[in-house]
């Protein structure tokens, strides 16, 4: 080419960073000119916010925990409800994806700031898009007024997190990072953050599974998963993303799984295609060729006891026709050209497990 060319728009906000410091949030919350702040979660995980709210004293409006996976419309008006009855003006959500879903839809309504305090790798917390599911359908909004103002992480808070959802969380958040590496509007900060979070999460995951007890392990990964979440904020997504926006909201399957599955064979898929960017991916496996990305991938997802096969998250062999023709309805960008035929043998490797070679 002829030199550099692109286009970077940086998001705004505020990342407070480290163990112990959701001891940091009172201030946080201060410093927005908030005083009112709704706590919001799962049933889950009540009781840490609830813990959370307490340590807000009298800046704390209440705690709901009705955060509900692909943020049902239905949820999000209660919330909407909860918020309002209670004169909050500010959402503290204390979670996974699901929960800061919840504080977004809040958010969308009322222009009012989130703080989240995120709990998983899923990368929501750094991104201004919204899934709202109406009728069956999930639908995928951006706008500035979800993203959340400031975001703490506070790897004490992952402690907690069983291996079968750390494991596949932490896939969901690499897969951010390769489609990030060849998207569309990749830049060069936004490339160089892909990298480094596939290779921090790389690392620390199969330690994190290992021995939740590894605090070290757990900053490390949850450094990665920022990496990852703020790249999925700034660059687009392609085919990988597509296909688990499909599965999941056609075929009801786990967000975080189907992107395990689906990665190394969508990063194989596009591995001829972008050379490049694959070859970064590789490199941050500790791998020499692009070609090795994709079974790098599937490697890693193994070793951290996740999933790797569609048949085993709940897909039925009898969908991936209809599946296929879903993925190439709506034209996207992808590096490879994105065919009926070539998708349909992609998700048969993905439902039968079979490692990208
Ligand atoms: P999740 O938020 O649904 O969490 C899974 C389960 O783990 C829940 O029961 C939760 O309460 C529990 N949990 C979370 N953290 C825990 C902890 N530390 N200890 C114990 N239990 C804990 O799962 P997720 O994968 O984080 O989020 C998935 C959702 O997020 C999907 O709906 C997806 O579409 C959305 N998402 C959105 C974006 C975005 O940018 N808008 C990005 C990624 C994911």
């Amino acid at each position: 080419g002829a030199g550099r060319h692109f286009t970077y728009d940086q998001l705004p906000g505020r990342v407070v960073f480290g163990a112990g410091r959701v001891a940091d949030l009172p201030a946080e919350v201060e410093r927005l000119g908030c005083a009112r702040a709704l706590v919001v979660c799962t049933p889950e995980q009540r009781d840490t916010a609830e813990a959370v709210a307490a340590s807000l004293g009298a800046a704390a409006a209440g705690v709901h925990d009705g955060a509900v996976m692909h943020t049902p419309m239905e949820t999000v008006d209660r919330a909407r409800a909860v918020a309002a009855e209670l004169d909050a003006d500010c959402y503290v959500a204390v979670g996974g994806g699901t929960t800061i879903g919840l504080g977004k839809g809040i958010a969308l309504d009322t222009g009012r700031p989130v703080i989240a305090v995120p709990t998983t790798y899923s990368g929501s917390e750094m991104t201004p898009i919204i899934g709202l599911t109406e009728n069956g359908v999930k639908r995928t909004l951006r706008d500035m007024k979800v993203l959340p103002r400031t975001v703490i992480y506070d790897p004490d808070l992952t402690a907690s997190l069983p291996a079968a959802i750390a494991g596949p969380s932490g896939m969901n958040a690499i897969a951010h990072s390769v489609e990030a590496l060849y998207a569309e509007n990749a830049n060069p900060v936004s490339s160089l953050m892909a990298e480094e979070g596939i290779r921090a999460l790389a690392a620390a995951l199969p330690r994190v599974v290992a021995d939740p007890g590894d605090a070290a392990a757990r900053a490390e990964a949850f450094y990665g998963s920022w990496l990852c979440g703020a790249v999925l904020g700034c660059v687009g997504m392609a085919l990988h993303h597509k296909l688990c926006h499909t599965l999941g909201g056609s075929f009801n399957l786990p967000h975080a799984e189907t992107h395990t599955v689906v990665l190394p064979h969508a990063a194989s898929y596009n591995a001829a295609a972008a050379p490049e960017a694959l070859a970064r991916v590789a490199r941050a496996l500790g791998l020499a060729q692009a070609a090795e990305a994709g079974g790098g991938l599937f490697d890693l997802a193994a070793s951290v006891g996740a999933p790797t096969a569609l048949s085993a998250i709940g897909m039925t062999e009898d969908g991936l026709d209809r599946a296929a023709d879903l993925a190439v309805q709506n034209p996207y960008y992808n590096p490879a050209p994105v065919t009926r035929d070539g998708i349909r043998a992609l998700l048969d490797d993905a439902f039968h497990g079979r490692r990208p070679t």
